[in-house]
């Protein structure tokens, strides 16, 4: 089945075509900077999509597209699963938008180009909440007024579950088990980073919450802070506008370091890039262990996404706070590069440290194959 699958941005459109059938990727690439016609953007999402059918038409080598699968960032209290979208699921993803501001108008932009452009087309969400909706109300309640949760919604939602559900399958199938049976924590540390953790195959706890800016440091976010901060600043005369850039974009690596970009702290190799690594390795560090006691004693630790994947200096340094646990990393298969589901713990470890490599838009492709049926 060849399935297209989307990823709308309020200016960019990223796009795969994959093949669930061989699992190969047949084209992939992003449109960007849509509604800034001066800079030679596309007008809209629809313009925007007419590129893309442009770009992926030879790849299709005459054949026609299945299905098309988005991710869509924001499934609220209500989607547990991918969905095949009608009107009604377009609506329901709409009402979420005050808890998604900047995704899900975006994403449904995309749903919307799709109709307009092939109104036959079967169409899929496939939430990036949704793996955690198994979260117990002790993991994702916050102590505050429940009438906050019954007016706004709030409580802790989680993000990255489409990467999340995938690496379990994945972590699962390479320590011979099936996914169900697989409980473990896996830090999903990219770009955005969170950790959750893993119990018979369903998320019990994740570090993420109300929204993705809770929990591990990461590029442009702080992660967990104390609330008050926020009162401190607003008291100095901060705006709404720049509390939000402050921790969404100038936090995390950049805020420490200047970069944001993992590689870049890593070759600065200056004081200031070593105090923003032990801050986030030590970060992650205590969720595994805080993890380690919510699962009832994990059987893997797995590291995915672009640091977790890459970066074994990174892995070494959160690796190295886990002695308490008995888990010993292999500092040769550590450092290897393979692109390959591996094992890096020594021998004496309690239990393996894996790298796992994600792969978002291949789960949603399948996920999207399944729901169509095909
Ligand atoms: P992602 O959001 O999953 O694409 O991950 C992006 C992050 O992965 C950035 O911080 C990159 O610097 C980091 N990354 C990618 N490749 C490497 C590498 N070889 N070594 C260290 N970090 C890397």
């Amino acid at each position: 089945m060849i399935v297209l699958v989307i990823n709308s941005g309020s200016s960019s459109l990223k796009y795969q075509l994959r093949d669930t059938g061989s699992g190969e990727r047949l084209a992939e690439g992003i449109v960007e900077r849509i509604g800034d016609r001066a800079h030679g953007g596309p007008a809209d999402h629809q313009e925007a999509l007419e590129q893309v059918a442009k770009n992926i038409d030879s790849a299709l080598e005459g054949k026609t597209i299945d299905a098309v699968g988005h991710r869509v960032v924001h499934g609220g209290e209500r989607f547990s699963e991918p969905v095949l979208i009608n009107n009604e699921i377009i609506r329901a993803i709409e009402r979420l938008n005050p808890l998604a501001p900047l995704h899900n108008p975006a994403n449904v932009q995309g749903i919307r180009a799709i109709a307009e452009k092939w109104p036959d087309m079967p169409q899929v969400a496939v939430f990036d909440t949704a793996f955690h909706r198994s979260l117990p109300e002790h993991a994702w309640r916050y102590a505050v007024p429940g009438d906050l949760y019954k007016k706004f919604g709030i409580r802790r939602y989680g993000f990255h579950g489409t990467s999340f559900e995938y690496v379990t399958q994945r972590a699962a199938a390479l320590l011979g088990m099936q996914a169900a049976q697989f409980t473990g924590i896996i830090a999903h540390l990219g770009n955005g980073a969170s950790v959750t953790a893993v119990q018979n195959g369903r998320s019990i706890d994740t570090s993420m919450g109300f929204t993705p800016l809770e929990g591990l440091v990461m590029g442009t976010r702080s992660g967990d802070i104390d609330p008050s901060i926020l009162l401190f600043l607003l008291r100095e005369g901060y705006s709404e506008h720049q509390l939000d850039q402050l921790l969404n974009r100038e936090s995390g690596l950049r805020g420490l370091t200047g970069h944001n970009d993992m590689r870049s702290v890593e070759e600065a190799d200056d004081p200031a890039g070593e105090t923003a690594l032990e801050i986030a390795s030590y970060r992650l560090a205590k969720y595994i262990g805080g993890y380690h006691v919510a699962v009832g004693g994990a059987q893997a630790l797995v590291f995915t996404a672009g640091i977790g994947e890459n970066s074994w200096r990174f892995r070494e340094r959160v690796v190295k706070r886990l002695g308490a646990l008995g888990v010993f990393i292999d500092d040769a298969e550590n450092r290897k590069k393979s692109d390959s589901p591996r094992e890096i713990s020594s021998e004496d470890s309690a239990f393996p440290v894996l790298v796992v490599p994600t792969d978002e838009e291949a789960a949603i492709a399948e996920a999207t194959a399944a729901v169509v049926g095909l």
